[in-house]
């Protein structure tokens, strides 16, 4: 049989239990989603703010650096209209400053550093020489050797001649007369040659110059200064300025020169060139010639686009071409750093360090080995393609590490909140517990009320009809019928009193007239209530209450309630031979009311609920006892509202005993 509204199912619950999670779940991860989205747009925003500020200094720089270009390819204009590549080559190393410089003609072909080398036609020397050479160098007969030489001195072709008098000066140093020897040498040292037509014979002439060097460095040259700085003169004079002289040939003049001051420091401020001058002229021929040589950079060239920086092995180029030729102008990793001046100056400022990157991602200026990551990566000039410069923080890692304090707050924060959301959660899960529980309880009360009221009424029902159809004569069994309704209607009453207490209390409406009341006779109201309900059931019922009790603080109707139910319980739960007794006595500050059955008592863990609303031990429909689990939760209500306390002794099987503890002087009535 079943009572009231539908019990909560376990459908139900697991509907809550979803919910809850729902609930928690939710918040929590759309929680952590926004902390994701939040630390990385931090991020984003922080660089993009940075980078927008950077991006007006950038534009400064890449004008200043797209300026500078064109000012090169304006300077490669004017000297690629030159013809003699030694002269351009001067101009741009000396007077431009280029590390160095590659010159190609209309067919791609190099034109500088001039190709070549030395390539002298000795046979017809080395068959006239024969014998003297025999002599110089076999025999070592140097002064045979010497006249031997002389005769050709005067030769009709200079060349041999030049040589004839070489051999002759060499042979007359080996004997030792050094001086005969410098005037022979100096009839060849200064044979005038027309440079642009014959570069043989002003090898030759070259060769005689150095031999001329060679012998007066060997006799002290102090002496004859002016014919040293006489020699060197020429000598330098042909370096640089011959056309179709091979950039080697020079190098190897070049170097002698820069001996000869070493050997002879007295020329070095008399020379017509001066020495620094000729270590730049050196070091940029040498780096022409070594980048010309890298055949499979100057195989690409014409692809490349013009007039822009690329990378070649540890140096970098500019290409450009004139309507006449191509120029490769080389910048060593100094070199590249003057061309990106304009970067340097604009993003040496003090909040930031910067690296520049060519298109290829290598290290070109700025920072080799910044800390940490770029906070903004910027595109140089046209003239630049692909080469990036990047922005980091000075002091490396600064931002990444305020960053990281920027999310450990945001995850701090969130963290806390998803704790307290799970701190909630378990509480809303408890009072949802709690309130599943309840509605439970209600819908057993429910159930139970409707069971309680209807065997009264259904009692009083058939006994009114039975009276109502006249069949009973007898009037003792009419007064018996009329005495069983009206215990039926007292039952019922009781009951519907009960209910309507407990409904008042849990609205907490219920007020007591608290006043000084006496505790016996408070004792004497409800032992004389129950009294005749115990002689129904042959209770042997005791009432024991000591003299001179002092007065308590009370109501007195609902302190004869809080007995009369205690009493009542004693009587229901108690066998057949039920033996109950009232103590009222005094106890320190208190004065305290004891019921004592011996009745079925209560298990420990039940003497915990049994104050609690609509708690039963036995809570079947099919129980014996009347009563709806109300009566011990008003007990305990009214004591509470005396500041009083309750306590149960009891065991199962052996009765309890229910203590209530009224003190003297109550500090508060409630
Ligand atoms: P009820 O209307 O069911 O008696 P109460 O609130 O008065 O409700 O009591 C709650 C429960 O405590 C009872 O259902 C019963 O199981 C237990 N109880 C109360 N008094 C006693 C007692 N004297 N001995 C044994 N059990 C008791």
């Amino acid at each position: 049989m079943k009572f009231g509204s539908a019990p909560i199912t376990g459908r139900n619950q697991l509907q809550w239990v979803v919910l809850l999670a729902i609930a928690v779940v939710l918040p929590t991860v759309s929680l952590l989603w926004f902390m994701s989205r939040a630390v990385s747009n931090e991020r984003l925003v922080i660089r993009e703010k940075l980078a927008a500020i950077y991006q007006d200094k950038l534009a400064l720089a890449n004008q200043k650096a797209a300026e500078s270009c064109a000012a090169n390819i304006s300077i490669l204009d004017k000297t690629g209209q030159n013809e003699n590549p030694y002269s351009l080559f001067k101009q741009l190393a000396l007077e431009h400053n280029f590390e160095g410089v590659v010159a190609f003609d209309s067919k791609s072909a190099v034109i500088y550093p001039v190709p070549g080398d030395i390539i002298s036609d000795t046979a017809q020397q080395d068959n006239d020489f024969a014998a003297a050479r025999q002599l110089e160098f076999t025999a070592r007969q140097y002064a045979e050797a010497a006249e031997n030489y002389g005769r050709f001195s005067a030769d009709k072709d200079p060349r041999i001649a030049i040589a004839a008098i070489m051999g002759k000066s060499r042979c007359l140093s080996k004997l030792g007369r050094l001086d005969e020897a410098i005037e022979e040498c100096q009839k060849a040292a200064f044979v005038s040659v027309n440079r642009n037509t014959d570069t043989a014979l002003l090898v030759a002439v070259q060769n005689a110059r150095l031999l001329l060097l060679d012998l007066l460095r060997q006799a002290g040259a102090a002496s004859r200064q002016e014919l040293a700085q006489r020699t060197v003169d020429e000598l330098i004079a042909d370096i640089y300025s011959v056309p179709r002289m091979p950039s080697s040939r020079n190098l190897f003049i070049a170097g002698k020169v820069l001996q000869t001051f070493v050997d002879m420091p007295f020329l070095e401020g008399k020379a017509s060139l001066k020495k620094e001058t000729l270590v730049k002229l050196v070091a940029a021929e040498e780096f022409s010639i070594f980048i010309a040589e890298n055949s499979s950079l100057v195989r690409t060239l014409p692809d490349r686009p013009p007039d822009t920086f690329f990378r070649a092995g540890a140096d970098y180029c500019l290409y450009h071409k004139t309507p006449s030729m191509a120029l490769l102008i080389l910048f060593s990793d100094k070199g590249i750093a003057s061309a990106l001046a304009g970067y340097e100056d604009t993003f040496k400022s003090s909040d930031s360090a910067y690296r520049i990157v060519d298109a290829s991602g290598d290290f070109v200026a700025g920072i080799a080995k910044p800390a940490g990551r770029p906070f903004a990566t910027i595109s140089l000039a046209d003239c630049f393609p692909g080469w990036k410069v990047e922005l980091y923080f000075k002091g490396g890692e600064i931002f990444d590490k305020a960053a990281d304090r920027q999310i450990a707050i945001y995850i701090w924060t969130g963290s806390l909140v998803i704790l307290l959301i799970l701190i909630v959660g378990v509480f809303a899960a408890r009072a949802i517990g709690r309130q599943i529980r309840l509605n439970k309880m209600k819908n057993d009360f429910i159930a139970t009320v409707s069971h309680e009221l209807k065997t009264p009424l259904s009692s009083m029902r058939v006994l009114v009809d039975t009276l109502l159809e006249g069949n009973i004569k007898d009037e003792t069994q009419t007064e018996e019928y009329l005495r069983m309704t009206a215990k039926e209607n007292e039952r019922l009453s009781r009951m519907i009193d009960s209910f309507l207490t407990f409904s008042r209390m849990e609205r907490n409406k219920k007020a007591f007239e608290i006043v000084p009341a006496s505790p016996a006779s408070i004792a004497n109201d409800a032992a004389e209530a129950v009294r005749a309900k115990y002689a129904v059931h042959n209770c042997q019922f005791t009432v024991d209450i000591a003299d001179n009790l002092p007065q308590i603080q009370a109501d007195h109707g609902a302190m004869v309630t809080v007995l009369v139910n205690l009493l009542d319980n004693a009587c229901k739960y108690t066998g057949d031979a039920k033996q109950i007794s009232l103590k009222v006595f005094a106890e320190k500050d208190n004065v305290c009311f004891a019921v004592s059955d011996n009745g079925i008592g209560l298990a420990h863990r039940h003497i915990r609920k049994i104050f609690d609303s609509f708690y039963q031990v036995d809570n079947s429909l099919a129980r014996k006892v009347e009563g709806c689990g109300l009566g011990l939760s008003i007990v305990k209500f009214i004591v509470d509202t005396h500041k009083g306390k309750i306590s149960v002794d009891s065991k199962p099987g052996k009765g309890s005993t229910f203590t209530v503890r009224i003190p003297v002087f109550p500090k508060q009535a409630g």
